[in-house]
């Protein structure tokens, strides 16, 4: 029997306990792109099912940034980062978000998207949803269409896909 792609990355990710702060079990990536056929493979995935629906993709901060470029050229098309606050040299739009603790502030390049482009954002983990949430805030108001999110892992039993309701959301692996 050949390995579906989800139990492929599955046997990639690895538990790390306590980070980067107790009580949070941290779902690394790194073995999944040390694998260049698993990695290869969870990105032809994620274009097959976006190919021709969108004209820009947006990767998060940082471990979106891996996956959203890859997925850009697989689909020929253009990546925006999401960045945290003050790291894009040029003229910024901004967003602050509530976390457990505090706040947080993201931003694009005011310039980042024509009027309308449909956009593809991207990470690799979806927990409680609060970033993608606001990064979907973020990009509305830049007055890009957020037409689907992709992540390679979906952490079920918080809030994220809730949050993102009104949106295609597609998870390469579910961890219930
Ligand atoms: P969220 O709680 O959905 O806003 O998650 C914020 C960011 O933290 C996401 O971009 C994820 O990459 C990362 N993250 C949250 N929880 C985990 C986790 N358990 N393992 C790995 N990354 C995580």
């Amino acid at each position: 029997m050949t390995d579906t792609l989800a139990d492929l990355v599955r046997s990639r990710l690895r538990d790390v306990a306590d980070f980067p702060s107790p009580g949070i079990l941290f779902k690394d990536v790194t073995p999944v792109l040390a694998d260049a056929e698993v990695f290869g493979a969870v990105i032809r995935d994620m274009a097959q099912r976006r190919r021709g629906t969108v004209d820009v993709i947006a990767g998060i901060e940082a471990r979106g940034f891996i996956f959203g470029a890859a997925l850009a050229l697989e689909l020929g098309v253009g990546f925006v980062p999401v960045r945290k606050a003050g790291k894009l040299p040029g003229r910024t739009r901004g967003l602050t978000y509530d976390l457990e603790y505090g706040t947080a502030t993201i931003e694009v390049h005011e310039d980042a998207f024509v009027a309308g482009a449909r956009v593809l954002l991207v990470d690799d983990v979806l927990a409680t949803g609060g970033t993608a949430e606001a990064a979907c805030r973020l990009l509305e108001e830049a007055s890009a269409t957020v037409v689907a999110f992709e992540t390679l892992v979906e952490l079920a039993f918080l809030p994220g896909r809730a949050r993102l309701a009104g949106h295609d959301v597609h998870a390469t692996v579910v961890v219930t």
